[in-house]
């Protein structure tokens, strides 16, 4: 069968030919929107500190792990025996990328730095990091975490920035 085959076979359709795979694919016309719910459970602290201006992390009393986002349990103990402690003051800039092109559900903001960051004690944090100017952006960065209102939608949330 030529591709002009394939294409015929599927008039009317929102079907089209993927060339990477070399087989027909269905485009589907809905937009599909989802909305997640999720019981905040055994780290709901994190998200009440959240809103008083605090970034917390979770320790595992038993081998010492500590856990950002904070984690209920612990996967190598197998234990919920948890503390909640402060993230470090002070982080270095692992890694970033500056996101133009972003998910439709992310269309309406500025182009943002994605950036992952060490804190102290093995602690990797992946957040938006906010910079005036990116082209400033520098691997092993100073940065520190700190608590934002996101805009438009107005949650308080977290975000990286440099330490000057
Ligand atoms: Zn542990």
């Amino acid at each position: 069968m030529s591709n002009n085959d394939e294409k015929s076979s599927y008039e009317g359709l929102p079907v089209s030919l993927d060339k990477k795979l070399g087989v027909p694919v269905w485009n589907d016309v809905r937009e599909l929107k989802l909305r997640y719910r999720m019981s905040l459970g055994k780290i709901k602290k994190f998200f009440s500190a959240l809103s008083e201006g605090k970034i917390m992390a979770t320790k595992c009393k038993h081998c010492g792990r500590i856990y950002f986002p904070p984690q209920a349990d612990c996967p190598y103990c197998m234990r919920s025996d948890m503390e909640w402690v402060d993230v470090p003051n002070e982080g270095v800039l692992e890694t970033f990328t500056i996101v133009n092109i972003k998910p439709t559900t992310f269309s309406h903001y500025d182009d943002y730095v994605l950036a992952i960051a060490r804190f102290g004690d093995g602690i990797k944090v992946l957040a938006w990091l906010r910079v005036d100017e990116k082209s400033r952006v520098r691997i092993g960065m100073r940065v520190k975490l700190t608590v934002i209102k996101r805009i438009p939608e107005g949650y308080y949330t977290f975000e990286l920035e440099p330490i000057d």
